[in-house]
């Protein structure tokens, strides 16, 4: 088997379409990429609330269950205390007795700050915890009449009694207080709004309902204290991100609850305890606040969530208010801010996960594609091969090398460009093939291509034209150079015989060439001048080179 080592650079090269369409299949990707990372940032703005609605909504739930079961649990015991009081179970007029029951109870119900009863002839019982865990309780006697009698007990959490001390200094009258005028009218149990307690100085709230005898009248009114402090340890627990804040409010704008470690009420100007208004807890509960009152402007009316966006210190916040009770229990407040990032972070882990993702699947997708396009587009290059290949000599063939020609020439007259063409034939090729036979003709023909295209250089054109005849277009290469790469190619061709499985066999080529003129680049007419030339040559007797 012979070798074929005939440069391959004359070979067309037919890869431009390969390229192109993994281009556009690459461009496709990336466009696809891009169109749904751009539709994800669209979608992010309504993912991060409905993110931030559900965060909240957990906490708002919570929060409601956790403030309704302590409130719950203190209306539970005031009712409890006044069916006790009306089925005459509980003697209302033995303080001592009273404050047993109510110190029971207090022990039993942690939320549950202090319990009380009241008569309408100014006859009080009231056990409280105290700061150090135990408990202190005050009793005002009026039963003798003109006798007016106030003691304060101390005890220990065991109930054990610490001290004892009576307090003629103390004025306290229970009828005046709200609780006690406004449980007297009605049978219903009643909710204070929250106040800041008398005698613990704490923010809370009060539930009380009246004692009554069979015929109706007032006997007592019987209260429970329930100290704000404990919903907002409450919301300490609560987690919004790691710097978001969740806070209870009512109508007026009063915190009620909120989880930083700083005191629910303060001293007004006029030196009285209040509790802090919205604004005076913190810089974003603050411009909450405010944003919340731009959309309802009277905060009885919130029945519904209302969203906000703001800045703080150029850090983007969400906020949102909610009604804590939707029962009418009362009008509370739940709010609760967050910074943004915090909670579109979760949201742009997910983006880089679909951005890694997409990326990924772009790369499969194409790696995929280049490999199918190859797979396909070997036999189409097969073959394009056998359309433009001559399978004997791997040159291009007649059909290609005039198509190839004329582009050349066309492009030699745009440049204004001089071109020529050789035509080149085997001497007596046929006496060859009728001495060895047709295989070792092959040979000798192959040998002849090999010669040939050595001679030749990277940009010149060679193909096989006809059975033992060859085609050259010469680039930029006037008739004087082209006789001159002829003459080298007859040289090359004839120098030395041709080794072939049947002996060494000489050999000689005759060539004819021709210059493009300056006014044609017609393949056709080109070719017939040279072949004019190679006639020539042949007709004076073979092994030369004749210009035309
Ligand atoms: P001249 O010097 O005048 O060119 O003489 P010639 O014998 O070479 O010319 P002619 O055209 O009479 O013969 C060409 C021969 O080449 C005829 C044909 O059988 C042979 N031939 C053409 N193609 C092939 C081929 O692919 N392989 C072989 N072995 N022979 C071929
Ligand atoms: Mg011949
Ligand atoms: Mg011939």
């Amino acid at each position: 088997m012979v070798e074929r080592d005939i440069p391959r650079h004359r070979w067309p090269r037919r890869y431009s379409l390969l390229f192109t369409l993994l281009g556009l299949l690459i461009l496709v990707e990336v466009l696809t990429v891009f169109a749904v990372l751009a539709s994800q940032r669209f979608a992010t703005e309504r993912a991060l609330r409905e993110y931030s609605h559900e965060l909240l909504k957990n906490v708002v739930d919570e929060t409601r269950e956790n403030a309704a079961g302590y409130l719950g649990q203190a209306q539970d015991a005031v009712e409890l205390a006044r069916r006790l009081f009306e089925s005459r179970l509980l003697p209302t007029d033995m303080p001592s007795t009273l404050d047993r029951f109510f110190l029971a109870q207090l022990r039993v119900d942690t939320h549950i700050d202090g319990l009380y009863y009241a008569d309408p002839q100014g006859s009080f019982v009231f056990s409280k915890r105290d700061p150090s865990g135990g408990f202190l309780t005050k009793i005002i006697d009026t039963r003798k009449s003109g006798d007016r009698r106030v003691t304060m007990i101390g005890r220990d959490a065991e109930l054990n009694e610490t001290g004892r001390r009576p307090n003629p200094e103390d004025t306290y009258d229970p009828r005046t207080r709200p609780w006690f005028t406004r449980a007297v009218d009605t049978h219903a149990a009643i909710w204070t709004d929250p106040y800041i307690f008398f005698t613990s100085r704490q923010p809370g709230l009060t539930v009380a309902a009246s004692v009554r005898d069979a015929d109706d009248r007032i006997i007592g009114v019987v209260g429970a204290d329930i100290a704000l402090s404990a919903l907002s340890e409450f919301l300490k627990t609560q987690r919004i991100g790691t710097s978001g804040a969740a806070f209870v409010i009512d109508p007026d704008a009063n915190v009620l609850a909120h989880p930083h470690d700083t005191p629910l009420a303060r001293h007004d100007d006029a030196n009285k305890l209040r509790l802090k208004q919205i604004g005076e807890i913190d810089p974003v509960s603050a411009r909450a606040g405010t944003k919340l009152k731009e959309q309802v402007a009277d905060l009885h009316r919130l029945k519904e969530t209302v969203y906000d966006k703001f800045e703080v210190d150029h850090t983007p916040y969400l906020s949102m208010f909610v009604p804590l009770f939707t029962n009418g229990q009362n009008n509370w407040i739940m709010g609760v801010y967050a910074p943004e990032d915090e909670l579109a972070q979760k949201i742009r882990e997910g983006q880089r996960e679909s951005i890694f993702l997409g990326v990924a699947m772009s790369m499969l997708v194409v790696t995929a594609a280049v490999l199918i396009g190859l797979i396909m587009l070997r036999p189409i290059h097969a073959l394009q091969r056998e359309a433009s290949e001559d399978p004997l000599t791997g040159l291009l063939n007649r059909r290609c090398f005039d198509d190839y020609a004329g582009k050349r020439l066309a492009t030699a007259k745009r440049q204004n460009k001089t071109a020529s063409i050789i035509m080149a034939d085997i001497d007596n090729f046929k006496a060859i093939n009728d001495h060895y036979g047709h295989a070792v003709g092959d040979e000798v023909l192959l040998a002849v291509a090999r010669r040939i295209g050595r001679g030749l250089s990277d940009v010149d054109l060679l193909a096989r034209y006809g059975g033992e005849e060859f085609a050259i277009v010469l680039p930029d290469t006037p008739l004087d150079q082209g006789l001159q790469v002829a003459e080298r190619l007859r040289q090359a061709v004839g120098n030395s015989p041709v080794k072939t499985s049947g002996g060494e066999i000489p050999v000689s080529i005759s060539l004819g060439v021709a210059e493009r003129d300056s006014h044609h680049h017609n393949v056709d007419r080109l070719l017939r001048r040279a072949d004019q030339g190679l006639l020539e040559a042949k007709r004076e007797g073979r092994n030369r080179v004749v210009a035309v």
